[in-house]
């Protein structure tokens, strides 16, 4: 709460493994209970796309000024991103029970890849070349790796599966993650929070001969 009266940035977490899954924990706590936004703002979308890496400082910036100069533009943009976001949840979450995505939801993850592949260049660095952006200040431009990488998590031949925290336990945590454990035993988004809160509980219920 100091922090946030200094108005310092909130710190997002990026334990995912992609940027996809990274994106769909910007809402904390349990989604189907207790959900806790994280994006409030075009400023907290930077702030992500920031933090994560998928945008320098500089375009950061810019992306910031012309929200600015087109404020309905860039709550237009927050309001696809949102729309992204609940998406790719719904998408990894039925991959993560085993169940098939639904297809108004591919629909919606395909627009988004739409908007991305005409923006997809070829752009020098050092003295090689990588697969980049255009560099532009398009208001949604974070949403464009985050769309590719969800393809390319789902079309991908990736062969790690993907979880939700505590999937077998109520945990108050509806966060996603890739689980690239060698014999696919990750179970907690984080063992130091989810993990070691589920260990408290499983002592407490011995402790008390709940089970
Ligand atoms: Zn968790």
């Amino acid at each position: 709460m100091v922090e946030m009266m200094r108005g310092e940035q909130y710190r997002f977490e990026f334990i995912g493994g992609e940027p996809c899954l990274d994106f769909t924990n910007t809402v904390g706590g349990d989604r189907r209970v207790d959900p806790s936004e994280h994006l409030h703002g075009y400023a907290d979308l930077v702030a992500w796309a920031r933090q994560g890496e998928l945008l320098s400082p500089a375009q950061g910036r810019a992306l910031l000024l012309r929200a600015q100069r087109e404020p309905a533009a860039a709550t237009g943009a927050l309001a696809a991103a949102v729309e992204l976001r609940e998406t790719l949840f719904e998408i990894f979450l039925a991959l993560a029970e085993d169940r098939r995505p639904s297809p108004q939801h591919l629909a919606v993850l395909n627009r988004a890849l739409a908007d991305a592949l005409p923006h997809r260049r070829v752009v020098q660095s050092g003295r090689g070349f990588s697969l980049g952006w255009d560099d532009t200040d398009d208001l949604r431009r974070m949403l464009w790796p985050v769309a590719l990488s969800a393809v390319e998590l789902l079309a991908g031949d990736h062969a790690a599966p993907v979880k939700l925290c505590g999937m077998r336990e109520t945990t108050g945590c509806s966060w996603l993650f890739v689980d690239e454990s060698r014999n696919g035993s990750r179970r907690w988004c984080s063992m130091k929070d989810c993990g070691n809160r589920a260990k408290a509980r499983r002592h407490y219920r011995k402790v008390k001969r709940l089970d």
